[in-house]
């Protein structure tokens, strides 16, 4: 399945939005989201172009797929499920995404990027209740609590890159969501409720998303 390789900071200035991709970068001033500049889809005065139609429901869908760095089909997998569930298809939607266990790694503050907790996932290093679970895309439930294995808790080097995590998650850009409840000094965090489209960093319009899959 191929994944996106080239420049990040590029898919940020596409979609005009900081879709935080890059760690620690992504809060520093040398964001490219930061420096003034023309961005694509911005005439020569710096102006936005409008989007309407396919292009706005395209747009917003490839932003959200971006910010979480999956691929079309996983992310066309997640709406169909979303879609199958009972209640609004948007809500189950950005309620998968948010579940997803590479992004409770991130959001939680244990990796700077979803690229690194997507690897400290398929590594191994990341324990659910006690469970060894290497798939990022496996979404936690209620009253999950999320370890690390043994073996990298006594590294001092795994503990300082949380350590710089642990300050970014609670950075100006990021803030560790209320539906996750963690504890640095042990290295674990629990899941205490579902997420919600409002626990999602980006600027959403999820009915356009609906839209373009339900043509
Ligand atoms: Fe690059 Fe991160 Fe800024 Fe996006 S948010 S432009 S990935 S540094």
């Amino acid at each position: 399945m191929s994944r996106y390789t080239d420049a990040k900071c590029r898919l940020c200035r596409r979609e005009q939005e900081k879709l935080f991709l890059k760690g620690a970068k992504c809060s520093s001033e040398k964001c490219a989201m930061e420096k003034k500049r023309l961005h694509p889809g911005k005439d020569a005065k710096g102006q936005t172009k409008p989007l309407i139609g396919y292009n706005q429901q395209l747009r917003q869908k490839q932003k959200v797929k971006r910010h979480y760095g999956m691929t079309e089909k996983q992310f066309y997998l997640f709406f169909q499920k979303a879609n199958k569930m009972t209640g609004v298809t948007s809500d189950n939607l950005f309620q998968m995404l948010e579940r997803r266990l590479d992004n409770v790694v991130y959001k939680a503050g244990f990796a700077c990027s979803r690229d690194q907790a997507r690897q400290m996932v398929s590594h191994g290093l990341v324990h659910v209740n006690g469970h060894k679970v290497d798939i990022p895309s496996y979404l936690v439930k209620k009253e999950d609590k999320l370890t690390f294995k043994k073996k990298n808790l006594e590294s001092e080097t795994f503990k300082d890159q949380i350590n710089v995590s642990k300050s970014l998650a609670n950075s100006r850009d990021r803030i560790v969501p209320g539906w996750i409840e963690v504890n640095y000094d042990n290295f674990e965090a629990k899941v205490l409720e579902y997420p919600s489209i409002k626990d999602v960093y980006l600027t959403v319009e999820p009915r356009l998303i609906v839209e373009l899959y339900s043509k």
